[in-house]
C-alpha cells in the first residue's frame, strides 16, 4: 500500500477549485504590495501585467515545439528575437527564445562546447573559467555538459581578478563568461577585456546579462553611463537575456543570442536516428507552450521603446535614494559600487541576518544573505517596491537600531531561501 495521499475519485466543482486556489493564494508574499525586495517577481505595473496575462490565456494551448502549425508563435517568437538582437547591438546574428535564463546559459554554453568539438579538436577535457560571483546556472549547465568549471575568486571591488583569470587559462579552456551585472552585488565583470582576452586565444565568451539585458539599453537611452557588455563590444559571441525580468514578460521567457548565425549549427539539436526520422530543436525543451513567447511579444509591443525608457528611468530613481539612504543608516554601507539596479548592503557591526531576520519579521520577505561578502540583496524589480521604500527604509532603521541596543528579538527562521529543493 502506499503511504501518499490517494488521488480523489470525484472531479470538484469548477467554483470549489477557485475556492481552493484562492485560499492557497493567501499565504503568497505580497509581490504586488512590493513586500519582496531583490527576489522572484518583476512587476511593472497592473497594465503591463494584464496584457502579458491576456496574451497567455490567448496562446495557451499553442506548442511552440511546431511553428509551422502555429505561424503566430513564430511571428511572435521572430519579431521579439528581432527586437532582442536589434536592443542588443548585434550587426548580424541569431537568437531563440528560451524558458528562462538557466535554459538561455545552458543553450550557450552547449553552442560554445559543440563549436569547441568543431573547431578545437585538440581539446579532450573541456574547461570554463569564470569569476566567483557568476551565477549558478553557469555550473548546472556544466554539469550537464561535462564541462569543468574553474571559479576565480574576485578583486576588491568585485570584478573579476583578470590576473588571476589568465593564470587559470590553460590549452583545455573553452568558454569564459562574464555577468552584466552579477546577481547580487550588481557590478559589472569587465567585459570588454575579458572577450578581448577569449578572442585571442580562440576562447568562446558569453556575457549573462540575464538580470542587465533588458534593462541597460534603456538606461544607457536615458543617458546613465552602462558598462559595456552587448555585441558592440568584439569577441562577445553570446549573451543570455531575461525576458521575465526587467523585459517584464511572464515567467518563462529569456533570450539566447548570438553574434553570428554561423553558431546556429551548434546550438540546434538535429536527429533522425528513430522511427519517426528528422526531429530538430534549438532549445531544451520539446514541447513547450507559445504562451510565454506570446507574452513577451504583447508585453514588449504594449511598452514600446517608450514605455521601456520611463520604467527604466523610474527603477534608475529607487536605485539612486537607495544608494543614497542606505549609507545613510548608521553601520550600514552598500558593497561595491553597483552600476544597475541590484545591490547588496553590509553592516561592519551587525550580523546581517538579525538584519534580515528583523525585516522578514516586518513582513518584508527576505532571502538569506549573501555569503561572501556577507550582505542583504536587494534588487529594484519591482515599481510596487518604489511605492513602499520609505516604509522599507522606515522599518530598516528601525531594525537597526533595535539591533545596536543589544537585544535580538528577531527569529531567523522567517528568512527564506534562493532556490529550494
Ligand atoms: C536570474 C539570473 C540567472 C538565472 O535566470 P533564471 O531565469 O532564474 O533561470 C542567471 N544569471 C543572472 C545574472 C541572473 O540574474
Amino acid at each position: 500500500m502506499t503511504k501518499h495521499t490517494p488521488f480523489p475519485e470525484k472531479g470538484l466543482e469548477e467554483s470549489a477549485i477557485w475556492q481552493v486556489m484562492d485560499c492557497a493564494k493567501q499565504g503568497d508574499v505580497d509581490w504586488r504590495g512590493g513586500r519582496l525586495p531583490g527576489f522572484y517577481v518583476h512587476f511593472a505595473n497592473d497594465d503591463v501585467d494584464r496584457v502579458g496575462k491576456i496574451a497567455f490565456q490567448k496562446f495557451q494551448a499553442t506548442n511552440a515545439l511546431g511553428l509551422g502549425a502555429f505561424p503566430s508563435i513564430k511571428k511572435f517568437e521572430s519579431e521579439v528575437v528581432e527586437w532582442a538582437l536589434s536592443l542588443f547591438q548585434a550587426k548580424e546574428g541569431v537568437a531563440s527564445i528560451t524558458s528562462g535564463g538557466t535554459e538561455s546559459i545552458f543553450i550557450a554554453l552547449k553552442t560554445a562546447r559543440e563549436w569547441a568539438k568543431a573547431t578545437r579538436p585538440e581539446v579532450t577535457h573541456a574547461k570554463m573559467v569564470i569569476s566567483h560571483s557568476a551565477h549558478p546556472a553557469f555550473d548546472k549547465a556544466a554539469k550537464y555538459l561535462g564541462l569543468e568549471v574553474v571559479r576565480i575568486a574576485p578583486r576588491a571591488d568585485f570584478k573579476t581578478d583578470i590576473d588571476a583569470l589568465k593564470g587559470a587559462l590553460d590549452d583545455q579552456t573553452i568558454v569564459i563568461g562574464g555577468s552584466a551585472p552579477q546577481f547580487t552585488i550588481g557590478v559589472f565583470d569587465q567585459i570588454e577585456e575579458l572577450a578581448a582576452i577569449a578572442e585571442s586565444r580562440n576562447i568562446w565568451f558569453h556575457t549573462d546579462a540575464c538580470v542587465g539585458g533588458f534593462l541597460s539599453p534603456f538606461v544607457e537611452q536615458n543617458g546613465h553611463a552602462i558598462p559595456a557588455w552587448d555585441f558592440r563590444v568584439k569577441g562577445v559571441k553570446s549573451i543570455s537575456a531575461d525576458l521575465h525580468k526587467y523585459g517584464f514578460a511572464p515567467k518563462g521567457a529569456s533570450i539566447v543570442a548570438f553574434a553570428d548565425a554561423g553558431y546556429q549549427k551548434f546550438q540546434v539539436f538535429d536527429f533522425t536516428n528513430w522511427s519517426r526520422g528528422r526531429y530538430v530543436t534549438s532549445t531544451f525543451a520539446g514541447t513547450r507552450s507559445g504562451a510565454s513567447i506570446a507574452a513577451a511579444w504583447a508585453v514588449m509591443r504594449f511598452l514600446g521603446n517608450e514605455g521601456y525608457r520611463k520604467i527604466a528611468e523610474q527603477v534608475w530613481q529607487i536605485r539612486e535614494r537607495l544608494l543614497r539612504e542606505i549609507p545613510a543608516i548608521d553601520g550600514l554601507f552598500v558593497c561595491g559600487d553597483p552600476e544597475l539596479t541590484v545591490m547588496s548592503y553590509g553592516s561592519k557591526t551587525l550580523d546581517v541576518g538579525d538584519i534580515a531576520a528583523g525585516l522578514a519579521a516586518k513582513g518584508w520577505y527576505t532571502v538569506t544573505p549573501s555569503l561572501n561578502p556577507p550582505a542583504i540583496n536587494l534588487g529594484i524589480l519591482s515599481l510596487a517596491f518604489g511605492e513602499v521604500l520609505d516604509l522599507y527604509l522606515n522599518d530598516l532603521r528601525e531594525v537597526v537600531s533595535q539591533l545596536k541596543t543589544g537585544v535580538n528579538p528577531f527569529d531567523r527562521s522567517l528568512i527564506g531561501s534562493y532556490g529550494t529543493r
